[in-house]
C-alpha cells in the first residue's frame, strides 16, 4: 500500500480528500498522523506558489509523496480578497470571525459574485513534482445558511443546488467543489498508485 502525505492540518480537508479517493492501494496520512509539527512559512503570491511550497518541503523532509492544498475565496467586489490570505483574514485562524469580516465589507455591495479556488501540488520522494489549478463559482450571501463544511461555506451559495456549500452533503460538494475538480485534474496526470503518466 502506498503511503501518500496530505500536507494540511485542517482535519475538513483530510475528509474531504479520503472521500474522493476510496483507492485500496492508497494510504492518505495528514500532517498530524505522521506528527509533523514543522512550521512552513508560506510566503508565495499565489495559491500555486504557496501550494508548491508546502509540498516540496514536507516531501523532502519526510522522503514520501505529499500533495498539498492551498485554497481560499476570491471575491469580485473586493478586488479578490481575501484570496491568499483567507485563512487568516481577520488575523487569525478564525472561520467566525473571518466570516463577520467578509459580510462587513461586502455591505452595500451589489456585486456578489465569488470563486473558491484551490491549487494542488504533488511532490514525489524524488522531488518531482506537478501542480493543478481549479475554481468554483458562487455568491456571497449575508445570513448564513447550513451546518455542514468549514470556513466561508454558510456564506458561499451555489446555483448548481440553489444552495450554500454548509447546506449540501460532502458527496455534494465533491461534485461540483474546487477541491473535487482539482483532484479529478491530479487524478488525470497520474496513474492509479499516484505516479505522474
Ligand atoms: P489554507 O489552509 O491556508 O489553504 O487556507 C484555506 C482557507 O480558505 C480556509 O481556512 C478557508 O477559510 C478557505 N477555504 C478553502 N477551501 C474552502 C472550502 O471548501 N470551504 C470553505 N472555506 C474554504
Amino acid at each position: 500500500m502506498k503511503i501518500i502525505v496530505i500536507a494540511t492540518n485542517n482535519d475538513h480537508k483530510v475528509r474531504e480528500f479520503e472521500s474522493l479517493f476510496q483507492n485500496p492501494n492508497l494510504c492518505f496520512k495528514s500532517l498530524k498522523d505522521m506528527q509533523y509539527t514543522k512550521e512552513i512559512i508560506e510566503n508565495g503570491t499565489t495559491f500555486e506558489e504557496n501550494a508548491i511550497i508546502k509540498a516540496t518541503q514536507v516531501a523532502k523532509d519526510l522522503h514520501l509523496p505529499v500533495i498539498s492544498d492551498d485554497s481560499g475565496l476570491e471575491v469580485e467586489a473586493l478586488n479578490n480578497a481575501p484570496g491568499i490570505y483567507s485563512a487568516r483574514y481577520a488575523g487569525g485562524h478564525d472561520d467566525k470571525e473571518n466570516n463577520a469580516l467578509l459580510i462587513r465589507n461586502m455591505k452595500g455591495k451589489t456585486n456578489r459574485n465569488a470563486r473558491y479556488v484551490c491549487a494542488l501540488c504533488l511532490c514525489q520522494e524524488n522531488g518531482e513534482y506537478k501542480t493543478v489549478v481549479e475554481s468554483c463559482r458562487g455568491k456571497i450571501i449575508d445570513e448564513p445558511r447550513g451546518e455542514n463544511g468549514f470556513g466561508y461555506d454558510p456564506y458561499f451559495y451555489v446555483e448548481e443546488f440553489k444552495k450554500t456549500f454548509a447546506e449540501i452533503s460532502l458527496e455534494q460538494k465533491n461534485t461540483i467543489s474546487h477541491r473535487a475538480k482539482a483532484m479529478r485534474k491530479l487524478e488525470e496526470i497520474c496513474d492509479a498508485n499516484f505516479s505522474f503518466k
